[in-house]
């Protein structure tokens, strides 16, 4: 088994490819954040926890305390029709409700498993259909005692 992979970066812009109007707004991860998952190369839907802190940049909305927790994640990964499909993206749905946008914050992520590929939609219903079904199959998952201790890790807690 890969998992648990971990990742972190600071929160990129993306190209809009329209999260927010999904109601799934998806945080990407800088290309540089990636090599961790060249172990499992496989496209589609992840699982796992995740957490944004503040970066020290200045430049940033602030975060509120509840905003910096280790929160529930779903992520996407796939490869970027921009860069011609040569270049893996990974974008991450987390299971908060974050009043403002944390563009240039830290999100560090542990990946503990793989729910779907990447499938076709009929329609953008069904597609946010996929996404809620997605969340709730996250969701379960993460209720496993074995996954507990990852909340703990220490990529979110900072000590060993
Ligand atoms: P972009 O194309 O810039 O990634 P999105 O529509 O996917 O645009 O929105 C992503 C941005 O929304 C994130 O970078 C983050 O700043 C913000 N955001 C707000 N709430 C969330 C959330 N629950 N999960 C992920 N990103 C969120
Ligand atoms: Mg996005």
């Amino acid at each position: 088994e890969p998992f648990p992979i971990i990742l972190s970066g600071s929160v990129q812009r993306g190209f809009g490819r329209g999260g927010k109007d999904l109601g799934c707004p998806t945080a990407n991860l800088p290309d540089e954040s990636l090599p961790p998952m060249s172990s499992v190369t496989q496209t589609g839907v992840y699982y796992g926890f995740a957490q944004v802190t503040p970066s020290n940049d200045g430049q940033s909305t602030p975060l509120t305390s509840q905003d910096t927790l280790v929160h529930p994640m779903v992520m996407s990964l796939g490869w970027n029709p921009f860069y011609k499909n040569k270049q893996l993206t990974a974008e991450i749905h987390v299971m908060h409700d974050f009043r403002k946008d944390f563009y240039g914050h830290e999100m560090k992520a542990i990946v503990l498993g793989y729910i779907r590929p990447e499938l076709d939609y009929v329609s953008r219903e069904a597609l946010i259909e996929d996404i809620e079904t997605d969340k709730r199959v996250a969701l379960n998952c993460l209720t496993r005692p074995a996954y507990e201790k990852f909340k703990q890790h220490t990529i979110f807690t900072g000590h060993p």
